[in-house]
């Protein structure tokens, strides 16, 4: 699924081939993935450019000469492409502009749970849909003004869009395994230095994913995240993988927290203990 990391990839791309170039033409292949009617859409873009690019969490913004906005939200499977020629489109292309140079910008979209749509602004996007502020913009103070009431264990709350955008499943394993704190403890026990190690956590874990693209195998050999198997790169052949990078031998656990997988170290995330 494409997280903060692989959207704010995607924006950077679309900012280098698509600003200030008139928008030629609107090519839909597969309506589904149009939450504006296809018809607006083209009356909208058709013979505007695309003036700045925006990111909130998940969601990335085209600003339009015509003031208008356009809103990208990448399902399960979206990503962004250019070509020139339409044997060229990449495969599950399901929306393509054509700039006046002949580049074309494809939305692509295997599973189709994406959706492109027009709004009036990026604040009211926002709005509408209960985004808190992106994840990398927060601060450690609103970190803790918007946690510290709350009396619910921290992993669900950080997952949460409506306190910070842009944070998923694997983003929050390991800014608390960074931060050295237990997805299981309760928000309001957590003192200032704790949210402001999961601040640093959280802008850590984010620009290392930023600067290597989220491509995860190229992640420092000190993030827990090559416990989640999903390649072997880091050390091949061998087990490592599975243990602590600062524990040798002390193996990740895996449990299930609000319903999803959840990685912790033992040692470096100690379980809060049980007061009542
Ligand atoms: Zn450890």
């Amino acid at each position: 699924m494409p997280e903060l990391p692989e959207v704010e990839t995607y924006r950077r791309f679309l900012n280098e081939v698509i600003l200030h170039q008139a928008i030629v033409a609107l090519e839909v292949r597969d309506a589904h993935v149009l939450g504006t009617p296809e018809d607006v859409l083209r009356e909208n873009l058709v013979g505007r450019q695309v003036t700045a690019t925006r990111r909130i969490g998940k969601n990335c913004f085209l600003e339009l000469s015509s003031g208008q906005v356009l809103a990208l939200h990448f399902g399960m499977s979206g990503d962004v492409g250019a070509y020139r020629h339409d044997h060229d489109a990449p495969r599950f292309t399901r929306v393509a502009l054509h700039l006046a140079d002949g580049l074309r910008v494809a939305f692509i979209d295997p599973r189709k749970f994406g959706r492109i749509r027009l709004t009036e602004s990026v604040a009211h996007y926002q709005q509408a849909k209960k985004l808190g502020p992106d994840a990398l913009d927060v601060t450690a103070t609103q970190l803790q003004q918007r946690l510290s009431p709350k009396k619910t264990i921290l992993k669900p709350l950080l997952l949460d869009q409506s306190i910070t955008a842009g944070l998923g499943n694997w983003i929050v394993d390991e800014v608390l395994f960074q931060a050295k704190i237990h997805p299981e403890r309760r928000a309001n026990t957590l003192v200032t230095a704790e949210f402001e190690a999961l601040h640093a956590a959280i802008q850590l874990v984010l620009t290392t994913a930023i600067s290597h693209e989220a491509t995860y195998r190229h992640f420092p050999a000190s993030f827990l995240i090559h416990a989640r198997g999903w390649d072997e790169s880091a050390t091949p052949g061998t087990e490592k993988h599975l243990f602590c990078p600062k524990h040798s031998k002390t193996k990740i656990a895996k449990s299930y927290v609000g319903g999803r997988a959840t990685y912790v170290c033992p040692r470096c995330q100690p379980e809060p203990v049980k007061s009542e």
